[in-house]
């Protein structure tokens, strides 16, 4: 399973089982500025892991423009270096930085994967007007492609931005929480996406799916969330797998290793 969005370089998975971590393939994402390198020694070591520079909107009030694209700009001859983000906007805490501080900072992270030739890996949380309006006013800078990362929107939503992005590749990964029976419109939502814009993730530590709802996310687990999308969607595991590893390596730009 190509797992398209965690963070094993978390503290709460740092004593994960070695074997695993090796078996793993995906991308390793970056979410803060102080943790980049980490993220980039991590995808270095690890054979089938790549890795994204961004900065969460948690940390949008500390957030240096100026450092985050000197990182950047560094890091393009990093063949694992495959997007940008996640970055975005999170609605859900109160706690977070204000809704002004993170929209510049979700548009500057926009700008520099165009300026750049980044994909773009996009957090959205119980912030899906903001969200929309800032990808379609700034549709010119996502030609190389924007996947909504842990989608938890309706299908209807799914839909509208599918068709006021006309001409962008727009893709949607489901993680953990299309298991929970109070997500079960995810369901919809999965079943009304082309089948060439599905990924699949852990997210973990983040999101562990039912049964393992509440713990730590492991990458393993990725199996209960991949069997929910194949019952939704008619097929098999495997074909979930090669389905969405197809797709994950079109949107990164990752050539097929044989
Ligand atoms: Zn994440």
């Amino acid at each position: 399973m190509f797992d398209s969005h965690f963070h094993l370089t978390d503290p709460r998975l740092i004593t994960l089982d070695e074997v695993v971590q090796k078996e793993h393939q995906g991308v390793e994402i970056g979410a803060d500025f102080e943790s980049l390198p980490i993220v980039f020694g991590f995808a270095k070591e690890h054979k089938n892991v790549y890795c994204t520079a961004g900065v969460h909107p948690a940390y949008a009030d500390v957030y240096s423009a100026n450092d985050f694209e000197n990182f950047v700009a560094e890091h393009l001859s990093q063949p694992k270096f495959v997007a940008i983000g996640e970055c975005g906007l999170d609605y859900h805490r109160e706690d977070l930085p204000t809704r002004e501080q993170q929209i510049a900072v979700f548009e500057h992270q926009i700008f520099l994967a165009d300026r750049y030739h980044k994909p773009l890996v996009v957090h959205t949380r119980d912030a899906w007007e903001d969200t929309a309006n800032v990808l379609i006013a700034n549709r010119d800078k996502l030609k190389n492609g924007v996947l909504i990362h842990c989608m938890s929107y309706t299908a209807e939503q799914a839909c509208f931005l599918i068709n006021q992005l006309t001409g962008i590749d727009v893709y949607f990964a489901f993680g953990g929480h299309i298991t929970y029976k109070s997500k079960s419109y995810l369901h919809d939502t999965l079943r009304s996406i082309p089948l060439n814009r599905i990924l699949i993730e852990t997210d973990a530590p983040y999101l562990a799916p039912v049964p393992k709802r509440g713990e730590v996310n492991l990458p393993q687990y990725i199996n209960y969330t991949a069997q929910v999308m194949a019952n939704v969607l008619g097929k098999t595991i495997s074909e979930i797998e090669s389905l969405t590893k197809e797709n994950a390596y079109r949107f990164y730009k990752i050539k097929a290793a044989h």
